[in-house]
């Protein structure tokens, strides 16, 4: 630092003021100085934090002189007077209004400037805001970033799980500028590459619930239909050839039978596509070929299905509880059986059978409950891969096991009788994809099977996979 410097910051620092510094050595070095264009509510948010953070910040703004409250020590101009002071500007105003910045390309020639910009909807414009911005300055550096963050997470500074800022741009240097400040108000850093990575950055607030949404449609679907068949079934026949009012089992009984069923079926639709792999695998004899695009997606969506599950599984358990405090109604006809001396007699393959039904489902829910629980972030980032597959692939499918043998013993003898309107009862429709899936499993458990999968994950290659000639799948 210049004589000139050092004296004219000592000249800067006020005498009753506190010197961070031990006497005698280096003075405070001297904050950087920001600019952020646009005094509206994401400009104030930053100018906030960036204060907070060390660095002194002059606003850009139209009316310098009457753009409301800003944070305080920071001062506002016009824009020309504030792009020359700083050589990083935040451009925090919305992309409709980029136009006037042509105006002012002397002054930002070899500025870095931050788009911070989002757009209502998805596609609005042929290109990335920053590519547009980019395109109107070429000689300045544009930097995609903080798009992702709101003004609220900005002025509350960053929590765990606000942490990220998404950035992206055409130079090293500017990058590396941006990355600097973000980390210094506390935010993690992530390059998401060139600028053409800009409008990815864009869409990313408009997403809604993305990998979300096929396992939703499907459990809405599911219990749409499970339930219409309930009601038929045993609401509507009863009504229809017995002239009995069932209607009244529809918000407990019935409710009860749906969420299982579609418990188990979306359990068995999140390890499904996990088994389809494996087949794909041995057939195609390669690991390195892509699954088809469906499939993919499917794989992508297990958590979800797992959790929704999950959710339908708690749901059955809740109800299971409350039904015995609901038939309480139904003491009346165990003091008739008294008063009339009525008895009848212990049947112990029953009682094996209600045992086994209620046993099986207790250790199903609480294997599903453990696979919840390791599926959170900060539990499987606890675990070592080895672990986490050992809990997710062994213990899941054992889960869906048990869940499947549950619903076996529910129906026991029921699977004989007869149908009512030729419709089988729920249970059995909800059997159908965990036995396949228990069976396809168990097919590639297989000593055979197993090894030749385990070598194609491994990276063998079957050699015949060039000329495309038919080879046994099996070595
Ligand atoms: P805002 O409250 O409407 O502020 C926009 C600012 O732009 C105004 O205060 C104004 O500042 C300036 N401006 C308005 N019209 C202008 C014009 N014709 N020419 C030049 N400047 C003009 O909007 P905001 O919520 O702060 O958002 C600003 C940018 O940040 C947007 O691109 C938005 O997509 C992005 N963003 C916002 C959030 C958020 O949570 N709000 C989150 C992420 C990204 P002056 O009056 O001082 O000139």
């Amino acid at each position: 630092m210049s004589a000139d410097r050092l004296s004219s910051v000592s000249k800067e620092v006020k005498p009753e003021s506190v010197s961070l510094y031990p006497l005698g050595t280096a003075a405070a070095p001297e904050q950087e100085l920001l600019c952020i264009f646009g005094t509206g509510d994401f400009g104030r948010s930053l100018g906030q934090r960036l204060l907070h953070s060390g660095y002194r910040v002059v606003y850009g703004s139209r009316r310098p002189h009457s753009c409301g409250p800003l944070p305080q020590g920071a001062q506002a101009m016009s824009h020309e007077a504030a792009a020359q002071l700083a050589s990083l500007v935040f451009l925090c105003i919305h992309r409709e209004h980029y136009d006037f910045l042509e105006t002012l390309t002397p002054q930002l020639q070899g500025k870095v400037l931050v788009d911070v910009s989002n757009n209502p909807k998805k596609n609005l414009y042929p290109e990335a805001n920053a590519e547009c911005l980019q395109r109107l300055i070429p000689g300045a550096h544009v930097v995609k970033a903080f798009n992702t963050l709101s003004a609220w997470a900005l002025q509350n500074g960053p929590s765990d799980a606000n942490r990220q800022v998404y950035l992206c741009g055409n130079g090293a240097e500017a990058k590396q500028a941006v990355a600097e400040v973000a980390t210094k108000l506390g935010f993690a850093a992530l390059d998401k590459g060139s600028l053409s990575a800009a409008k990815e950055l864009e869409d990313f607030p408009l997403q809604l619930f993305p990998e979300w949404r096929m396992p939703l449609y499907v459990a809405v679907g599911l219990t749409a239909l499970i339930f219409v068949y309930v009601v038929i079934r045993d609401v509507v026949y009863a009504f229809v050839e017995q002239g009995k009012d069932n209607s009244f089992r529809i918000m407990v009984s019935l409710a009860n039978k749906v969420f299982p069923i579609v418990s188990l079926i979306m359990l068995s639709l999140c390890y499904l596509p996990g088994v389809i792999a494996g087949f794909i695998q041995l057939y195609r004899g390669t690991k390195y070929r892509r699954f088809p695009d469906w499939l993919d997606r499917w794989m992508l969506c297990r958590k979800q299905l797992g959790l929704i599950a999950l959710g339908f599984a708690f749901l059955h358990m809740v109800y299971t509880l409350i039904i015995p405090i609901r038939y309480v109604t139904g003491a009346p006809y165990s003091f008739k059986s008294i008063r009339e001396n009525r008895t009848s007699v212990f049947d112990t393959t029953t009682a094996w059978r209600t045992d086994s039904y209620y046993s099986i489902g207790i250790l199903g829910f609480s294997l599903f409950l453990l696979l919840g629980i390791t599926s959170l972030p900060s539990v499987s980032n606890a675990l070592s891969w080895r672990e986490f597959s050992f809990i997710q692939s062994k213990l899941g499918y054992l889960t869906v096991f048990f869940c499947t043998l549950h619903t076996y013993l529910y129906g026991w003898s029921g699977f004989l009788r007869p149908y009512k309107w030729y419709m089988p009862p729920a249970y059995m429709l909800s059997l159908v994809l965990p036995s396949v899936l228990i069976v396809l499993k168990l097919l590639l458990l297989l000593p055979c099977v197993d090894r030749s999968l385990t070598r194609i994950r491994q990276g063998w290659e079957r050699t015949d996979m060039q000329d495309g000639s038919e080879k046994p799948l099996l070595t």
